[in-house]
């Protein structure tokens, strides 16, 4: 008797005491549980091309909300201001010069390139498999389109995308470049331009269509949500577009106030919504993380057809800001801490960062050039970013210190839009007060030059170039 009361009274005590522990047990329970990351890299999407940073032409409400819930980083920086090099540096959080994915015979791969990433780098991807992460790649790679540097042979479990720029490929190569740009919008076919698209390793579409791109590269990564099991994942979703030449599927085209451009970034923008819906019907919202940012600068000879830098100098191809600062935004309701961060940050830091939050120690065999952003995304914290370093090729051109940032040379877009100039003593401008570049202030403030000056020499101490993978064709 005396036996069964005591066991009763144990029973409920241990019930109360479970009830009591559940939840902190269950909350202690998602904080262990590896985040969930996607990135979306928009390309040549330009600073000033998002409604929530100031485009007044362009309705992108997904990524709106996204910035107003999350975090809004107004200096964060691409590695490169091209395709090649600044999807590198995103994946490997090192710049491209190190890895030989920069070059100055040649600003990027192309279909007849032989070689891409080498192996012996290690992409984020194959950084968080360490972890247990499923891992997928959608869209444009444009590291190597032959079989043993695809996303599969990169660290990723799938892929699905075309494996180089949009506007490669083309059929028709009698007419110049430039002229064949000339024609109007709507002579502009999807057919002219012979790219794959791959699933894994195997082209299944060719030319790929590109009315629907978009759309399907959404799909893509809707379906990719929907069907994850229990193991954490990393989806890299990077856009082909809104580089030229611009497509959009029926539902879109004719649609923005701001023509073709703005119908191409309205439907990528409806597809950061379709994820997002997606992550909250699957519950994962609470701990899933989405960085949305762009490769480099509009691409600015297009006219209406390239993006806006906003506020900034000069577009894609260049060492100015507009080549190379990005309209970022990291979103996760249950992780990022709400705000606009105003501190540096860059691409590389991505890198950094998600490998500290999945647990998984950054290579300590090599110079990575991420550094950690978790606390600033966690807790609010300031950047521990302090300086970035502005490449054309494999030449330093700039460098930002803090404010301040100096040129060393600079260089229009391409060849045609601008000649190559030696600064002695560089260029200074104040970018807190001068966004734009507008106002050269070297000769007031020499010891910030100095500073700089000396950043750039630390940083040159170590430097040891890589091989040239962009240089050899077939
Ligand atoms: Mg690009």
């Amino acid at each position: 008797m005396r036996t069964t009361k005591y066991s009763l009274i144990s029973i409920k005590f241990l019930i109360l005491l479970l009830l009591g522990l559940f939840p902190s047990l269950k909350a202690q329970e998602n904080q262990r549980k590896s985040p969930n990351f996607i990135i979306i890299f928009a390309d040549d999407l330009g600073y000033g091309d998002l409604g929530v940073f100031g485009n007044p032409s362009i309705n992108t409400p997904h990524l709106d909300r996204m910035a107003f819930e999350g975090q809004k980083w107004t200096n964060f920086y691409a590695a490169a201001s091209v395709c090649t090099p600044s999807r590198a540096a995103l994946l490997t959080g090192r710049l491209p010069v190190r890895s030989g994915m920069a070059s100055n015979e040649t600003r990027v791969l192309f279909p007849n390139s032989k070689n891409g990433l080498p192996s012996y780098e290690i992409t984020l991807a194959e950084q968080l498999k360490k972890a247990g992460y499923t891992t997928a790649a959608i869209g444009k790679w444009h590291l190597g389109h032959k079989e043993e540097f695809l996303p599969t042979n990169n660290g990723f479990d799938s892929y699905f995308g075309i494996p180089y720029s949009n506007d490669m490929d083309r059929v028709d190569n009698t007419m110049d470049y430039w002229e064949f740009w000339r024609q109007p919008d709507d002579s502009i076919k999807t057919e002219y331009f012979n790219v794959p698209l791959l699933r894994d390793t195997k082209i299944i579409e060719r030319p790929a269509n590109q009315n629907t791109i978009t759309k399907r590269y959404s799909e893509e990564a809707v379906n990719f949500v929907n069907n994850i099991n229990e193991d954490p994942f990393f989806l890299y979703l990077a856009h082909n577009l809104p580089h030229i030449p611009l497509f959009a599927s029926k539902d879109f085209l004719g649609k923005s106030k701001r023509g073709l451009y703005g119908d191409v970034v309205e439907e990528i923008d409806n597809g950061v919504g379709r994820i997002i819906t997606a992550l909250r019907e699957q519950g994962l919202e609470e701990n899933t993380i989405i960085v949305f940012t762009s490769d480099n600068g509009p691409w600015l000879p297009f006219e209406n057809n390239g993006g806006s830098a906003g506020p900034l100098r000069a577009g894609k191809g260049t060492t100015w800001e507009g080549g190379v600062r990005e309209p970022t935004i990291f979103w996760g309701p249950g992780l990022i801490q709400k705000g606009v961060v105003q501190d540096l940050g860059s691409t590389m830091d991505i890198f950094s960062t998600f490998s500290q939050l999945a647990g998984v120690a950054v290579p300590s065999d090599r110079i990575i050039d991420g550094i950690d952003l978790s606390e600033t995304l966690l807790n609010g914290m300031p950047s521990t970013r302090k300086s970035v370093l502005y490449y054309r090729g494999t030449n330093l051109f700039a460098a930002r210190l803090g404010d301040f940032k100096a040129h060393f040379i600079t260089q229009g877009a391409y060849g045609a839009f601008g000649e190559r100039e030696v600064h002695e003593p560089p260029l200074l401008f104040n970018l807190a007060f001068d966004a734009g570049e507008h106002f050269n202030i070297a000769d007031k403030h020499p010891a910030i030059i100095s500073e700089i000056r000396e950043l750039v020499k630390e940083h040159q101490k170590n430097l040891v170039k890589g091989k040239d993978q962009l240089v050899d064709r077939e």
